[in-house]
């Protein structure tokens, strides 16, 4: 049996940054991945920096209630450190923060993006509110459609094939283990102490480690993570469609969404558009079980209607050609909120994974991090409890 403090499952962006920030600040890590680093959501997404409240959260605003002001304070925090990472890092992350244009095509859509102003401009976030003219003084590619537009100067994207090994080679520079290819079988609580057992691809020898600390960061696969550990975790794997356009000269300079209609449209740095925003696709599915590991396939339905939108929106896009259209599968949980934090049935079992986890996974990271070094985080982890849906953990953990 081999020791660290800590073991991390899952090797996505959730686990690389978290990796970094516990070896940077003295903790032995080891970091397993059952496939190869960045092959989950975090290689697959969109890249795009949301800190306005996305259309997702807007659609059950009621539901949520005051969590949405703690979601917005977590965005202004997620913005300082997205300032700070590139020079963190060390290396080019492709990360543009040009501002992000919310667009509302309707007098209620202009209301709801009124409603969301006010809970962002509660918390400190920045954010403006353009009539439809002016939103196409700053953004002259957008449509007549557009009635009013929300601008969040801070917002932008980042480019996903470049952040997570970014992040894992911080993470080997500061003493971290990270093994591909091994994917976790069993865990089990011995002593005080968590066993963690692994399984190299193509082989049918296993490896223990022993750790007071085990980090879930298994994204779609943290349910099942989760049942090694003999817990309930209520993370459910969605499948998404992105696609991508042709490469055109410089025109697009905002992120841009739609605060009623599923849409993310950015350009990036070699001129490609990138277009999604929650359009589904069909998960893999067998005997009746999801299975997130396998390449969810491609929703035709789904995939022109996203193209629809956002040649509604841009209507630039119409003309261009379509380059590639790919899936990707992500974890949702039931209030849409992420889970971070230690699992209270399952003690030195921590969880970060949901929510939108590309923009806030660095965040995530440094915060669970910090808990893990210190007991404590520089800002409030409660919200985020996996303990909010402890009743379902009440006869589980530990017997
Ligand atoms: C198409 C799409 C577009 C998206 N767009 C955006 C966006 O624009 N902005 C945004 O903020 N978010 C976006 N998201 C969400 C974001 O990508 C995810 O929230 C984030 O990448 C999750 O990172 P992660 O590290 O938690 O999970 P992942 O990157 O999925 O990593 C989990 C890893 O765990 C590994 N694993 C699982 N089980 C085991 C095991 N037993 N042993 C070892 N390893 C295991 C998996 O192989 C995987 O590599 C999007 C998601 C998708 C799918």
């Amino acid at each position: 049996v081999q020791r660290a403090d800590a073991v991390i499952i899952g090797g996505g962006l959730a686990g690389c940054a978290t990796a970094t920030y516990l070896a940077q600040g003295g903790a032995s890590v080891v970091l397993l991945e059952q496939k190869r680093l960045n092959a989950g959501a975090s290689g697959q997404n969109a890249g795009s920096l949301h800190f306005q409240l996305e259309h997702r959260l807007i659609q059950h605003a009621d539901a949520l209630g005051e969590q949405l002001d703690f979601y917005v304070a977590l965005a202004r925090r997620a913005i300082d450190d997205w300032r700070r990472l590139p020079q963190e890092l060390g290396e080019d992350i492709e990360l543009a923060m040009h501002g992000g244009l919310m667009v509302a095509e309707s007098a209620e859509q202009v209301a709801k993006l009124e409603k969301k102003a006010a809970i962002e401009a509660r918390q400190g976030l920045e954010v403006q509110l353009l009539d439809g003219d002016a939103a196409r003084r700053l953004a002259p590619y957008l449509g007549p459609t557009i009635q009013a537009a929300l601008l969040c100067p801070d917002e932008g994207h980042c480019n996903p094939r470049l952040l997570t090994g970014a992040y894992a080679r911080a993470a080997l520079a500061a003493g971290a283990q990270l093994h591909s290819d091994t994917a976790v079988t069993a865990l089990r609580r011995v002593g005080g102490h968590w066993r963690v057992r692994a399984r190299k691809a193509g082989s049918e020898q296993t490896q223990e480690w022993q750790a007071q600390h085990v980090i879930n960061t298994a994204g779609a696969w943290a349910a099942a993570v989760g049942r090694l550990a003999n817990i309930h975790l209520p993370v459910f794997p969605v499948a998404l469609t992105m696609s991508v356009t042709e490469k055109l000269p410089p025109v697009l300079h905002h992120l841009i969404q739609h605060i009623g209609r599923k849409l993310s449209m950015k350009q990036v740095e070699d001129g490609n558009l990138l277009i999604g925003g929650g359009w589904s696709a069909r998960l893999a599915q067998r005997g009746g079980e999801w299975h997130p590991d396998l390449a969810a396939s491609v929703d035709l339905q789904a995939l022109r209607g996203n193209l629809a939108t956002a040649a509604e929106v841009v209507p630039a896009v119409a003309p261009l050609s379509l380059l590639r259209t790919w899936t990707g599968t992500t974890g949702i949980t039931p209030d849409q909120l992420p889970i971070i934090g230690e699992v209270g049935a399952a003690p030195g079992f921590y969880v970060a994974t949901g929510g939108s986890g590309f923009t806030y996974g660095p965040t995530y990271a440094r915060l669970l991090a910090e808990k893990i070094l210190t007991g404590d985080s520089s800002l409030p982890l409660t919200p985020y409890s996996p303990d909010r849906f402890g009743h379902m953990n009440m006869f589980m953990g530990q017997s």
